[in-house]
């Protein structure tokens, strides 16, 4: 299945979204741009290569009932590694995944720890479930636990007023930022509404999920701040059947999601016209199936996203923000090679030639 001979990538290496060269070599399971010298058992592969694909909002060890054995989150980074993602943001996780870092063979994770969200206001056995008194030490745990990210959700369904509202007063958010900062982790928050955004975003916030809820007044406070979004629009593509499921308890609410839903395209193309970075998560792990990265690039582009830049926001511009090297000298050998140029066309991402994991090649 895989071996760690030395391997030559020819034809167009996308080292970036302007620098493109001739040939990169794999030495060791390293990318490297000098030719080695007297290699044997050159293997040769040729298209177009990228870096790794991120998959930057994922969660692996989570099932629909919360935290799913090992094999099944074996399953799941396999199937995100089919998919050419080969990094992965894990935007909260019951499960200790920590094993798959012994793992050669599986996707590398950038962790955020197990989601917290307020009590009774989440899905049932995903979330660390707190009062605000308790948010600071439980954001200090999962700091420490993750690899440099916190995941709160931000807002979801109030039953008493059947609609979604903001979980956390102002004072517990900016006093749980402030401590993940001190921590040195990031944070990011799960939002689907309008009246959540401003005050996650004023308290400092890294990064919000989902964002559904941006709105002329809030864009301009993203852009000015630089807080990204993951927009994961594949699931967003799901609004409509909760809430055709939620109509008869909950009518506002569900009247809200499909808003949300109609302007979501809207949503996205004005938050990167105004200069927000957009970058690509799928939300796969607890509904949604893993190995759906080239579906979200291609919604991007949908909502009007250059493909280029589309590509960035699935490979470079998502390491980069990450803290992980693209295809530089001496980096882990993580690639995907396709058959044509994915800036022409992205749907040749959910068709790789050959995945690179490590320096070793996958069948
Ligand atoms: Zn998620």
């Amino acid at each position: 299945m895989s071996d760690h001979a030395v391997l030559r990538v020819k034809g167009r290496v996308l080292v970036g979204p302007e620098e493109v060269r001739d040939e990169v070599w794999v030495v060791g399971g390293r990318i490297t741009y000098d030719r080695p010298a007297g290699a044997r058992d050159v293997r040769t592969v040729e298209g177009w290569a990228l870096p790794g694909l991120v998959d930057a909002h994922c969660h692996v060890g989570l099932g629909e009932r919360g935290a799913v054995p090992d094999d099944v989150s074996e399953k799941q980074a396999l199937t995100e590694r089919e998919a050419g993602a080969l990094l992965l943001r894990d935007a909260g996780s019951p499960a200790d995944t920590r094993w798959i870092d012994d793992r050669d063979d599986l996707p590398k994770i950038v962790r955020a720890g197990r989601h917290i969200a307020r009590t009774r206001r989440y899905i049932r056995n995903f979330a660390w479930e707190v009062e605000p008194e308790d948010l600071v030490a439980y954001v200090a745990q999962e700091a420490r636990r993750g690899d440099g990210w916190v995941k709160l959700v931000g807002d979801w369904i109030d039953r008493g007023e059947g609609d979604l509202a903001p979980c956390w007063p102002r004072d517990a958010v900016e006093a749980a930022i402030a401590e993940a900062h001190r921590l040195g982790a990031r944070v990011t928050a799960h939002c689907f509404a309008e009246n959540s955004l401003r005050d996650l975003v004023e308290a400092g916030i890294d990064c919000i999920e989902h964002a559904t809820g941006l709105t002329e007044e809030t864009v301009p406070l993203f852009a000015e701040r630089g807080v990204a979004i993951v927009p994961t629009l594949v699931n967003i593509a799901t609004f409509p059947k909760l809430a055709a499921g939620g109509e008869e308890k909950f009518p506002r609410w569900s009247a809200h999601m499909r808003r949300l839903h109609e302007r979501r395209y809207d949503t996205v193309r004005s938050a990167w016209d105004a200069g927000v970075p957009v970058f690509v998560g799928t939300d796969a792990g607890g509904t949604l199936p893993h190995g759906l990265v080239a579906e979200e690039v291609a919604e991007l582009v949908r909502a009007g996203i250059p493909a280029v830049d589309a590509v960035g926001a699935a490979s470079w511009t998502a390491r980069s923000w990450l803290g992980r090297p693209g295809l530089d000298e001496g980096a882990p050998a993580d690639l995907v090679v396709y058959g044509s140029d994915p800036r022409e066309d992205v749907a040749v991402l959910a068709a790789p030639r050959r995945v690179v994991l490590n320096g070793h090649i996958l069948a």
